[in-house]
């Protein structure tokens, strides 16, 4: 195990802990995993994250070749796909969270009920087809949902979400899960008053600009 594959394997065993402390997850729900050079790290199949350790996280390859004793998550193809035909990410982190695997129970898309709907890459959050957890079909419905996103629910499963590192993964399911409480919470009072395409479209141009950027020279 060298110095990189050490830090990102603590980031993987930090997001699956973060998930279970902020109630994101719990048991043996949900799976994380990272890109490792031409290979992949993912969360070990069946181990509670206050179990995981560094050592548990298995180095995995693209037709699921794997290192170690520990198995691999069941939703390795899953992970493995997402990473391997999306360079525009290198971590991914799937969960049962609350509000987002009700909605997902209930088949229902979030739509855009508020501007941070489009965390998911566009203006509502998608509902991937249900198919069995950990088969090939599953790992398929999800990719082709995620097309051009950054995150979706998964028909009466839970969620998933993509980031450039574990860290970020997490705070995009995070938000998809205040997302679907948003939503939830609503649907109880009469339903939401969504916002237009055209104010979504604002949404994601004030986006390029929002948050620490440099200085602009004067
Ligand atoms: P694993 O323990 O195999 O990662 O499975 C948990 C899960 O959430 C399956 O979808
Ligand atoms: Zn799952």
């Amino acid at each position: 195990m060298n110095a990189r594959s050490d830090e990102l394997r603590n980031a993987l065993v930090a997001v699956m802990q973060q998930m279970e402390a902020s109630g994101l997850n719990h048991g043996t729900a949900g799976n994380a995993s990272a890109r490792w050079g031409d290979k992949f790290l993912v969360t070990p199949s069946g181990i509670p994250a206050a179990q995981l350790t560094p050592d548990s996280i298995v180095e995995i390859d693209r037709s699921g070749a794997y290192e170690g004793d520990f198995r691999p998550t069941s939703e390795w193809r899953m992970h493995v796909g997402l990473l391997a035909g999306r360079p525009d990410i290198n971590a991914v982190v799937h969960c049962h969270s609350q509000y987002a695997t009700t909605l997902a129970c209930a088949n229902k898309p979030i739509p855009p009920l508020h501007y941070m709907t489009a965390v998911s890459g566009g203006p509502d959050i998608r509902v991937a087809p249900y198919a069995l957890f950990g088969s090939e079909e599953l790992a398929s419905v999800v990719i082709s949902t995620l097309e051009g996103r950054r995150a979706c629910l998964m028909a009466n499963h839970g969620q998933i979400a993509l980031g450039r590192t574990p860290a970020e993964a997490l705070m995009i399911a995070s938000e998809v899960e205040v997302q679907a409480s948003f939503y939830y919470g609503t649907l109880a009072i009469g339903g939401p008053v969504l916002l237009s395409n055209e104010q979504m479209n604002d949404v994601f141009s004030a986006f390029l600009s929002y948050g620490q950027k440099p200085k602009k020279e004067v």
